[in-house]
């Protein structure tokens, strides 16, 4: 009977691809071995109808780990007095993405903290300086080097991943060709999101920017983290409700990974099964959404990847950061970064995809509804 009513759960998600907050919390709840199969099973031939065998491959390139913000779960929190900071130069990011060009990879991921001097160009923000503001969007640092790289790249996405900015700011940098940007919301609960943030951070804010992001064309990434200090099933029923409202082109969730130098250094890290759980859930709510098996997974479960790609992911981002910052860029605690999460280990990727039965996706893997 039990069984029925999750069977009668996933087919409502398959074929509406959408479902009632207790629908959702059903699912995340169910620990019914077979249920769990039939959901994995549905959302990888959900993932096969849209996309075929080809998995979509991004260069990440993390620019520098300078940042604003102080959020409690991230390792490059501006109160971290540990981390070793930098910024790479817009020719090192160009050296990278031409690498990358070279091996086949047609999307480069631009990554990092939050760093108005850096975007701007105009002057050097020490950790704890103020930048000059006197420039005219604030961010034409980056508008170069976005129109740089679609020069030098032909056919080539790329996707920021920079925070939050002013819809000015993101309508500029659209302007300038970028084609993508990730802003995860992190969570949909205020108070949730209040416990993982400091004050000065806020939620409507954050939803703000989505909104602003999205009016600006850009093909918008949203997506929690698995796990995070005080989230409950609620939490994470919330942010189903709220994807399947807003509609992301891209979900990117991985699970929380503690860091040793941030408030969240005793907390448990995330769940690989229920990180899994949420990607083939999220796959059968949006069958086109671009959806990764993230470094955090891989960090936690060596074959991660695969296994995110079987639950229904459909995207991977291999690492295009110079090897003498990667350690650098440290979110959490052993981030990897190296073999088949690195872009020189395309090959290794190659034939970790090739157990599967899938291949790398020649094309930039735009989003197509
Ligand atoms: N500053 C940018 C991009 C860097 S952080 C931004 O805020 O969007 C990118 C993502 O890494 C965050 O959205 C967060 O969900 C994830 N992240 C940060 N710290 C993490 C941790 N300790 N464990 C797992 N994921 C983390």
């Amino acid at each position: 009977m039990r069984q029925m009513t999750l069977f009668e759960t996933i087919r409502r998600l398959r074929d509406t691809h959408r479902l009632t907050a207790a629908g959702y919390e059903t699912l995340l709840l169910c620990d019914d071995p077979v249920a769990e199969e039939v959901l994995r099973g549905q959302a990888r031939a959900a993932a096969l109808e849209s996309f075929g065998r080809g998995i979509y491959v991004r260069g990440l390139v993390e620019i520098g780990n300078i940042c604003r913000n102080d959020c409690f779960y991230c390792g490059i929190r501006a109160s971290n007095s540990k981390v070793c900071r930098y910024t790479l130069t817009a020719d090192e990011i160009l050296g990278c993405c031409r690498r990358g060009y070279a091996t086949g990879l047609r999307t480069f991921v631009l990554q990092g903290g939050e760093n108005p001097a850096q975007f701007s160009g105009k002057s050097e923000m020490l950790p704890g300086g103020v930048a000059e503001q006197s420039a005219a969007t604030g961010v034409e640092w980056l508008e170069d080097l976005v129109r740089r790289i679609k020069a030098e790249c032909p056919e080539c996405a790329v996707t920021l991943s920079l925070g939050e900015m002013s819809a000015a700011q993101y309508r500029a940098l659209k302007a300038a060709g970028a084609d993508r940007y990730l802003l995860r919301h992190e969570t949909r609960n205020a108070e949730h999101y209040r416990f993982l943030h400091p004050a000065q951070m806020s939620q409507q804010r954050r939803l703000q920017c989505l909104s602003d992001l999205r009016a600006a064309g850009f093909q918008t990434g949203a997506g929690m983290m698995v796990g995070s200090p005080g989230q409950t099933i609620g939490n994470l029923v919330e942010d189903l409700l709220f994807l399947q409202e807003f509609r992301p082109e891209m979900i990117g969730t991985g699970p929380f990974v503690h860091h040793p130098d941030t408030p969240f250094a005793g907390c448990p890290d995330g769940s690989v099964e229920l990180t899994l759980k949420l990607i083939s859930i999220l796959r059968l709510m949006d069958p086109h959404a671009l959806i990764p098996a993230t470094t955090a997974l891989s960090t936690l479960a060596p074959d991660g990847r695969a296994r995110g790609i079987l639950a229904g992911a459909n995207v991977v981002m291999p690492n295009l950061s110079p090897a003498t910052v990667r350690g650098k860029y440290s979110l959490y605690e052993g981030k990897a970064c190296t073999g088949a999460e690195s872009a020189e280990g395309l090959d290794a990727l190659r034939s970790e995809l090739a157990a599967i039965g899938c291949e790398i996706s020649p094309s930039r893997g735009d989003w197509r509804g």
